[in-house]
């Protein structure tokens, strides 16, 4: 715990005092523009990558980064986007899965699942990924297929997102875009699904 408590005064003494004002401003109201859906991955820092910070990204992160189907009972995920899209009226939702998934590679192989009664439930939410899985990427090396099943679940999720209530309402009336993001931890690159072209490609280049 030493480096926590370290890092928080760090926090306190050098970084809370320059940015006194804007948690002033941001202690009684919030406005982020941006829902972020992507996996609990320790290796996925959205503020670092997309150079964001506090009041900017609503944020829910889970296993997977799993949308679970509208027709299922509540859970975090839904009650998550409903409150974002309604109440916080974001303009954007984004949908990011990320390369060397953990709960991709228990979808592949079950049995690292055996003792994990929860995950191995939560990961049947990821199942539509097998008929989403995307065409083989050169660039992914020897991890191209688990890649291509990643990017594949990107797309299942991403659907489940855009067919939210709130969400098909959203956008229906203009005022929500949704998109889905593959982020790939070995060379910092995003790629952006185009549904019109049916294929990911990186949004930068
Ligand atoms: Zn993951």
């Amino acid at each position: 715990m030493e480096r926590l408590i370290e890092g928080y005064k760090h926090f306190l003494a050098e970084v809370f005092p320059g940015k006194r004002n804007q948690f002033h401003l941001l202690a009684e109201s919030q406005a982020p523009e941006w829902l972020f859906i992507t996996c609990s991955d320790s290796r996925i820092v959205p503020d670092l990558i997309l150079g964001t910070g506090p009041g900017d990204l609503f944020i829910t992160r889970n296993a997977g980064n799993v949308v679970p189907i509208a027709a299922n009972d509540v859970d975090g995920v839904t009650a998550t986007i409903e409150y974002a899209v309604e109440v916080l009226r974001v303009k954007h939702a984004i949908l990011c899965g990320h390369s060397d998934c953990g709960a991709m590679k228990a979808a592949l192989d079950r049995k690292g699942l055996e003792n994990l009664p929860k995950a191995r439930r939560w990961l049947s939410h990821v199942e539509g990924a097998f008929s989403h899985r995307q065409p083989l990427n050169p660039a992914d090396g020897d991890a191209a297929e688990l890649a291509a099943l990643i990017r594949g679940n990107v797309i299942a999720q991403w659907l489940n997102l855009r067919a939210q209530p709130a969400v098909v309402r959203a956008v229906e009336e203009g005022r929500l875009t949704v998109h889905a993001w593959y982020y790939d931890i070995l060379t910092g690159r995003i790629e952006e699904y185009d549904e019109k072209a049916r294929r990911f490609a990186p949004i930068l280049g």
